[in-house]
């Protein structure tokens, strides 16, 4: 990867098991001892905080993306490496597509799913070629995976498109793909 900035998509809320914030935690302390910058929502709470606290515990470096209206409301946080404070929703997403070489998407809501969804059809309309990654834990996100594959079966998706998309269930995967060299 050119840049060495990764932008997380997950949850401005914990979900309702540990599960997921520890697996936030892990990704940021991998990524982080890999070398890789965090860029996100910016936002203190949920999986967003986890994953920031984890990546600044360990000395790694965390970008903050977040639109001045949403500030308060996901606890923004200043403690950051860079913190951008923007006008709007779109300046959000397209900054953060801007300073990250890949996305990798964790358990979310709705928003984590407008945010992957968006970064995949960018990808299939050839706007980008930054990895995708799901970073899935206990089959959370085995109801997309699904649906990915009955679009497809269903002629609705190339199989080219389909693979743009990697599922893993370790944040040790997510480095290993993120730093393997290019073959
Ligand atoms: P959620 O997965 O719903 O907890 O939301 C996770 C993050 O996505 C939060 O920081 C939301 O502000 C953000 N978000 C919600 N809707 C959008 C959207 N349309 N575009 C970009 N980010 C969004």
């Amino acid at each position: 990867m050119t840049s060495r900035r990764v932008c997380v998509f997950c949850g401005a809320s914990s979900g309702n098991s540990e599960k997921y914030s520890r697996l936030a935690s892990e990704l940021g302390a991998a990524l982080a001892g890999a070398g890789l910058g965090l860029v996100f929502g910016a936002g203190g709470v949920g999986i967003m905080g986890a994953v920031s606290n984890a990546v600044l515990a360990a000395g790694g470096e965390a970008v903050g993306v977040i639109p001045q209206a949403l500030f308060d409301r996901e606890a923004g946080r200043r403690d950051l490496t860079e913190l951008h404070v923007v006008a709007t929703m779109h300046e959000r997403k397209a900054l953060m597509h801007e300073l990250s070489a890949a996305f990798v998407v964790l358990p979310g809501g709705l928003g984590t799913m407008e945010e992957f969804f968006e970064v995949l059809t960018w990808a299939q309309l050839g706007f980008h070629d930054k990895p995708i990654i799901v970073l899935d834990v206990d089959g959370f996100y085995q109801p997309l995976v699904e649906l990915l594959d009955h679009a497809l079966a269903s002629g609705f998706m190339a199989p080219a498109d389909r693979r743009l998309v990697t599922v893993v269930d370790t944040a040790d995967a997510v480095v290993e793909l993120l730093t393997a060299p290019p073959s």
